[in-house]
Formats: C-alpha cells, structure tokens, sequence
C-alpha cells in the first residue's frame, strides 16, 4: 500500500505518514460525495449558510491548532499561518451574508411570458489543490460551493495530508450533510478515473502548467468543466513618480511572504531606470533585515521553502541567472529547504529568472528605459495573473492598467485575492475564475427557463 509522508520542511522530521486511499475507499467517497449533492439540493440556502457560519467559527476558535498544522507541513510562520485561517473564516462569513443576491434568480426581459435564469448545483466538484496555501485554496473553492449545493472532492498535495483531512474535519463538525466535503488521499497519477466518474461534475486545479495541462486535457477528454488556476511571473512596475518608500516595503512584501511560494508574488520588478538605484537601495536594506529560519519563532520573517526539492530548483534558477550576466546583490545561501532572501540585479529578457516562473525568495530587479518599456516588459511573459502598477498619477495608471496582459491590476497595492473580487489569469495563468459572483457561477448550473 502506497503512502504519503508530511516532513517538516525546516528540520526535515516526519510528522505523520498517511495510506493512500484504495479504489473501494475512493468509490465509498465517490458515492458519498454524490448523496451529499443529492441532500444539499434539498436543504435551504439558509441552512447551509449557518453550517459555513459555524465552520467560520470553528476556525476561528481554533485558529492555533489549525495554523501549526499548516507551519509543521509546509513551513510559512505560524503568524502567516494564523492569517490564513482567519482569512478562510471571513471569506466564510462573507459569502454566508452574500451568497443570497449572487443566486438569486435573473429575470430578463424576452418575448416570452417570463424568461430567467437560475443557478443550480450539478452534483460533486472535484479541487486539486496545492500545499503553498494549504487551507485558504481549499476554502475559496469549498465556500461557495458548498453554500451553492455542489459538494466537494478535495485531492490535496501530497505532502499536505494533515491539513487536508483537518480541513473535512472542519466541515463536519459544521453540520455539513456527511460526504459533502471529503478528502481523496490518491496520487496525481490515479486522477483519470475520478474526473472521469459520471458523479463528478467538474475540477479545479491549483498549481503548475504542467499539471494545468494534464488536468486541462482530462476534463477536455471527459467534457467537464474545468477551472484553472496555474502560475504567474508577475511584474511589479515601478514608474519614476512614484511613492518608492512605499513601494520598495510593498516589493519587499509580496515578493517574500509565503517564503515567495505564490502565484501572485511579485517575480519580477521592473523599475524605471531613473529610480532604479534608489530603489534598490531601499529594497536591499530591507531584505537584509529580514530574518529567515524557525517558523515558530515569533521574531522569524520567513520560514522554510515547503520541500527541499523547491528550494534546489531556486538555487539552480538562480546560478543560471548569474551565469548569464545578473549580479547578486543580497542572500543567495541555501540549505535544504532554507533559503535566504535573495536579490539579482541587472535582470534581463532572455536571462531564466525573467523567462520562468521562480518560485521561492528570489527578487530579480529588471531596468526600464521608460513607461511604455516597462509594460511591454511586463507582457513578455508567458504568464498573466497579477500585475502591480506603482505611480502616483491615478489617471495614467487607468490608461496603463488595460495594457498590461493579466487577470488582475491593483494599483499601488499589493496583490492578493479578496473573497468579493474575481481571481484568475489570462495566457498560461490558466483560465476561469474563483471567488466573487463570477467564480461562484462556474461549477453552477446557468439555466434558462422561459415560460411562453
Ligand atoms: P504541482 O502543480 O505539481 O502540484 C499542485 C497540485 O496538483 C498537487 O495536488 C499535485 O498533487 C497535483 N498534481 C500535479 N500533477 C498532477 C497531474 N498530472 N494530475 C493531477 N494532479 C496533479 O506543484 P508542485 O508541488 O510540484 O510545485 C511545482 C511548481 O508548481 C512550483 O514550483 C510552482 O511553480 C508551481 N505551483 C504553483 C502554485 C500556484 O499557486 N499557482 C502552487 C503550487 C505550485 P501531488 O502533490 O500528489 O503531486
């Protein structure tokens, strides 16, 4: 019987080894998961929103023992940690308080004697999900799903069993009808067959390209619905008028939080050239005062990467970037899953750290001869997720922001997804949306009914 291992990325411990599931324990989940659907359909709207109320309190009362499952797994700081289950459990709470107006009925006005549309549940979606945000993906997913009536099917990574099977735990303990959220411990391997299954009603996958591919194809192969949320190589523009205090601290942030282990982190700079030392000047002072290590350490800025595998692929991307004519300006060492902050400067097109997604502490700082220079940098990237835009002038941001090939544009802010707006990317980003109306009608059945 085969396992999987949860290893505590800093010390490299293992903390607990779970047996995968057989195939008659995945059909039991299959069919529980398909009789869940069947009751959720007949319980009110109003019931389901006191179990996600009650989920969101059980979070929160427990948000410790939720967050060092999380930090023993995958590394970021407990206070990360912390932020993310409550994250979950406001986003919760949001929906319960506002699902009501995105399901309501659309009256449109036709020929006929009354035309509308309603959103209906279609049975179990099934969400594969990463290890870098190991409760908050599982959740932006789950909520609305769940408070729509679909049920959910939960392949987590691997090495985020704990959290995985902690997450089901939280929905039943809700009142959440049994089978409506499950966790399927399988290998990526074993996937076919369940998106295959005529139960499942469609998949969302977070995570690489690759498995955005192989996930993409199957759902193609099986005509289901697919949602997909893969990588980015997000710019991060820094025009000459802007608040560059600001901006550098807000660079610093979204490039090394998670230990740089997201999709919408900040992987590329790019600065206008008159600004650019002083820039790197703040942003070099900051990463050297941040302290990498225990990620239960209260005064620990960053944790771990979440393998070490992660890590070897970073340091690889990095010594291909210096070999090509970068220059290290912070950090740099690495042991095993530890990596410290790092800065390259003299990042250009062509060089890896622009070209491929990093993922992990690494800053690349990529010089703009002017604006229009720096969004078309911006849009040399395969990838379209989340851009950053720094100026004080609003008025130039809003004629930039449609320019710039990506999902998301937040202007002198940092990016991150909010349960009340859509998140999702363009080009190799992926396709679809989560959260917000938009990404709670995916898995829904849009139907149309006209009465003549
Ligand atoms: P993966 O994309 O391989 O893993 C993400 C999830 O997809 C996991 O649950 C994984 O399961 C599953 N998966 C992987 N391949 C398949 C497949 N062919 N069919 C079905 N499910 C699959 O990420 P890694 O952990 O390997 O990280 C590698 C890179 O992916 C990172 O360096 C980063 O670039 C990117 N990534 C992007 C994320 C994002 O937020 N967009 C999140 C995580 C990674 P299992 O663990 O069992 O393989």
């Amino acid at each position: 019987m085969s396992t999987f291992q949860s290893i505590n990325p800093y010390n490299q411990e293992t903390i607990a080894e779970y047996a995968t599931h057989t195939q008659a324990a995945i059909e039991t989940r299959l069919a529980a998961g398909h009789k869940a659907y069947r009751h959720l359909a007949q319980t009110s709207l109003e019931e389901r929103c006191e179990w996600m109320l009650k989920a969101a309190e059980l979070l929160k009362t427990n948000v410790d023992h939720h967050a060092e499952i999380i930090t023993r797994e995958m590394g970021k700081t407990l206070k990360e940690a912390k932020a993310e289950v409550l994250k979950c459990a406001t986003s919760a709470v949001y929906y319960a308080e506002n699902i009501a107006a995105m399901l309501r009925p659309k009256l449109i006005s036709t020929d006929a004697r009354e035309s509308y549309v309603t959103y209906e549940p279609k049975g179990i979606i099934l969400a594969i999900m990463p290890w870098n945000f190991p409760y908050w993906q599982v959740f932006r997913f789950a909520i609305p799903n769940l408070l729509a009536g679909n049920s959910g099917l939960l392949k987590h990574a691997s090495n985020v069993s704990g959290c995985a099977l902690a997450i089901e735990e939280v929905f039943a303990a809700a009142g959440f009808p049994e089978g409506s959220f499950q966790a399927l411990l399988i290998n990526s391997k074993d996937i076919e067959p369940v998106i295959a299954d005529s139960r499942v009603q469609g998949v969302t996958l977070t995570g690489s390209t690759a498995a955005g591919m192989s996930v993409g194809a199957l759902a193609g192969k099986y005509i289901k619905k697919s949602v997909l949320e893969l990588g980015g190589s997000d710019p991060f523009i820094v025009l000459k008028d802007a608040d560059l205090e600001d901006a550098a601290r807000t660079a610093v942030k979204a490039r090394m939080q998670n230990a740089g282990q997201s999709c919408i982190a900040a992987k590329r700079w790019i600065v206008e050239e008159a600004i650019a030392d002083a820039f790197t000047d703040k942003v070099s002072h900051l990463l050297h005062a941040m302290k990498q290590g225990d990620p239960f350490a209260a005064d620990t800025d960053m944790g771990p990467m979440a393998r070490p595998d992660l890590a070897d692929e970073l340091a690889q991307q990095l010594q291909q970037t210096i070999r090509q004519g970068a220059r290290l300006a912070v950090g740099g060492q690495q042991q095993s899953a530890n990596f410290a902050p790092t800065l390259l400067t003299g990042v250009e097109k062509g060089m890896t750290a622009f070209e491929e997604e990093t993922f992990g502490p690494l800053a690349v700082i990529i010089k703009a001869k002017q604006e229009d220079h720096a969004i078309e940098l911006a849009n040399q990237t395969p990838f379209g997720l989340g851009a950053s835009l720094w100026t004080t002038d609003l008025d130039k941001a809003k004629q930039l922001a449609p320019r710039i090939d990506s999902g998301n544009v937040f202007i002198n802010a940092l990016v991150h997804s909010d349960a009340r707006l859509p998140f999702g990317g363009v080009k190799l980003s992926g396709y679809g949306r989560e959260l917000s109306t938009e990404g709670t009608h995916e898995f829904l059945n849009v139907k149309t009914v006209y009465i003549a």
